[in-house]
């Protein structure tokens, strides 16, 4: 694979934690101890400079690859071959999910203005025993045609996403299937805001809280004439240049 093939792949956290490097996301950045210096470096997380930094303070940049290089002291190869493991999945789910959690109603959900029936209807709620989305909030995801095909998750503690590899957020939107084009249609970035707006009998979809839209989703989004977003204020120009760039069809943003 060729190294800008590496770049694009590369979901940053998972290289980062792989690492062992410590990290704070603010968007579509990462922010990590500079290797050089050890003050505040940034690495960006997606698009078109995805998993290439730059420190502010000693100036020193490079990309993934040479990080891993240069934290773990080994060569191109390894630090590819290490890197691999922190590929995020170019597939597509092909078979409905059989499994089932049994999904527990959490006060974290009313917190947030979720009623128990919502999420019995679109079957939301922290999953009994031991599974990787223990302690999450699980969102069962469906693909275009309705078939139920992962989990989402969001751990409560901090809420940070969690969902298998086979899983990549990039590849769905959340809730697209039950959209009708000829009702207006609403589109939030979080997963939560998403739920409430579908409770008060609007039409949500959302990208999993990604701060972007991925080029699939951009496609998805080209089957509705009007879409409203609903975003955090530091996303509206992000997205605005997105859509745009796409020429898509008519949107506005609302807070
Ligand atoms: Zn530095």
């Amino acid at each position: 694979m060729s190294y800008k093939n590496t770049l694009q792949k590369v979901d940053t956290e998972k290289a980062l934690s792989l690492i062992g490097i410590e990290y704070q996301t603010q968007g579509a950045y990462v922010k990590f101890p500079c290797p050089n210096c050890k003050e505040q470096a940034v690495i960006k997380a997606y698009g078109d400079k995805k998993n290439l930094y730059y420190c502010p303070r000693c100036k020193v940049s490079g990309h993934i690859i040479s990080l891993v290089m240069k934290v773990l002291g080994t060569d191109w190869n390894n630090a590819n071959k290490l890197l691999i493991k922190a590929e995020a999945t170019t597939k597509r789910i092909a078979n409905e999910l059989t499994m089932k959690y049994e999904l527990q109603y959490h006060h974290f959900l009313e917190s947030q203005g979720i009623s128990e029936k919502t999420c019995r209807d679109l079957e939301i709620g922290v999953p009994k025993g031991k599974t990787m989305l223990a302690g999450c909030i699980a969102f069962a995801v469906h693909d275009e045609e309705g078939r139920k095909i992962a989990y989402y998750g969001i751990r409560i503690k901090d809420l940070k996403p969690v969902f298998h590899k086979s899983f990549n957020p990039e590849l769905y939107v959340f809730n697209f299937f039950n959209v009708d084009s000829k009702e207006p249609v609403y589109f939030s970035s979080n997963m939560f805001e998403c739920i409430k707006n579908i409770e008060q009998g609007r039409q949500c979809m959302s990208n999993f809280g990604l701060p972007y839209l991925s080029r699939f989703q951009l496609d998805l989004l080209r089957y509705y004439e009007k879409i409203v977003f609903l975003v955090d204020e530091s996303l509206v120009k992000p997205f605005a240049v997105q859509m745009a760039e796409s020429q898509m069809n008519y949107y506005r943003f609302e807070n």
